[in-house]
């Protein structure tokens, strides 16, 4: 079978299913935005009250970005290579604390470029204090290649995971959606903030059950909270906030908002302290994950969000 038959959510399902385990501390591996991990650090009583939490995120020339001749663009790569990782990080409710950056460069490349590079990064590490404590430095034949492995920590008791999610639930989203779709997914983030706050308060409230962060899209984030809770869901297509411009498929399906999707059970709406939309409701696995229009019509949603592999590509 060819990867272009299973794209990049069926790989990761069936390297999902060949997971072994060989170590005891490990809370959550593949399958959520980080990695979760109980501390090493048993007699440190600050260490014992935390999760490590690990992820990591790849950017490649012409997948994801376009260096286009005249235009420098590394600064702006640097941001967005870390803010990807910053994004998972929070998703789980918890803080960035160390990065890797590792780098693989064609020679055409500049000193200048790799500084400007390292610029954009340093610009998102010293805003959320972090610090880069290593990577690696690779050739690249043609592409450039940013990788981040980026760690961080959260209390055990503010841990939100994919995974919590109950049929009633009511689905949220932060901010607006279809932004980068409508701008052909630019590298610039200064116009879609991190919701460092955001997620803060959510991972603090309690009344929270699930939460992921929006990078592939919003249908693709509410499969996965779906895939991962054992739950179904219906989305309110008029309810989905989309950004000035943006057609409503590009909120659907367009991504690299860095937004953050969550539930909350409908009862505990009431206690939600961060400005946030309700697009839909979880539901029972046996429905499936519907659209449902504003008179009501309902209908089964096309997968897509930006898939590696996938024959049919949304953006
Ligand atoms: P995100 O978009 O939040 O970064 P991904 O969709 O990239 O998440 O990955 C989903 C999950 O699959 C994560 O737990 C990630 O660590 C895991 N994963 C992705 N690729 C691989 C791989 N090649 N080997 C093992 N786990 C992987
Ligand atoms: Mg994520």
């Amino acid at each position: 079978m060819k990867l272009n038959d299973i794209g990049e959510f069926g790989l990761i399902e069936l390297l999902k299913r060949t997971e072994k385990r060989h170590r005891p501390d490990v809370v959550i591996g593949i399958g959520d935005d980080a990695a979760v991990l109980k501390t090493t650090r048993p007699h440190d009583r600050r260490a014992s009250k935390i999760y490590q939490l690990i992820t990591t995120d790849t950017f490649i020339e012409n997948i994801h970005f376009k260096l286009k001749k005249g235009r420098d663009r590394f600064f702006a790569l640097g941001q967005k290579a870390l803010a990807a990782n910053i994004s998972d990080i929070l998703a789980m409710g918890g803080c960035p604390t160390h990065a890797l950056v590792t780098i693989g460069l064609p020679g055409r490349v500049t000193v200048e470029q790799v500084e400007r590079l390292y610029k954009g990064i340093d610009s998102l590490a010293k805003e959320h204090g972090i610090d880069i404590i290593g990577g690696d430095t690779i050739s690249s034949p043609k592409e450039v290649l940013v990788s981040i492995t980026l760690m961080g920590e959260v209390e055990k008791e503010y841990l939100l995971t994919r995974s919590g999610a109950r049929p009633g639930d009511l689905l949220c989203v932060t901010g607006r959606f279809g932004g980068p779709a409508y701008e052909n997914y630019g590298l610039r983030i200064t116009d879609y903030a991190l919701r460092f706050k955001e997620a803060r308060v959510l991972s603090r409230s309690g009344i929270v059950t699930s939460m992921i962060d929006s990078s592939d899209g919003l249908v693709r984030s509410v499969i996965e909270l779906c895939k991962r809770s054992g739950t179904g869901a219906v989305i309110f297509k008029d309810k989905v906030p989309a950004a000035a411009g943006a057609t409503l498929d590009q909120a659907l399906y367009g991504g690299e908002e860095y937004e953050l999707v969550f539930t909350v059970p409908k009862s505990r709406l009431m206690k939600l302290k961060v400005k946030a939309s309700v697009v839909g409701e979880m539901a029972a696995k046996e429905k499936g994950i519907k659209l449902a229009d504003k008179y009501g019509k309902i209908r089964p949603l096309k997968s897509g969000g930006y898939e590696h592999f996938a024959k049919r590509k949304s953006k």
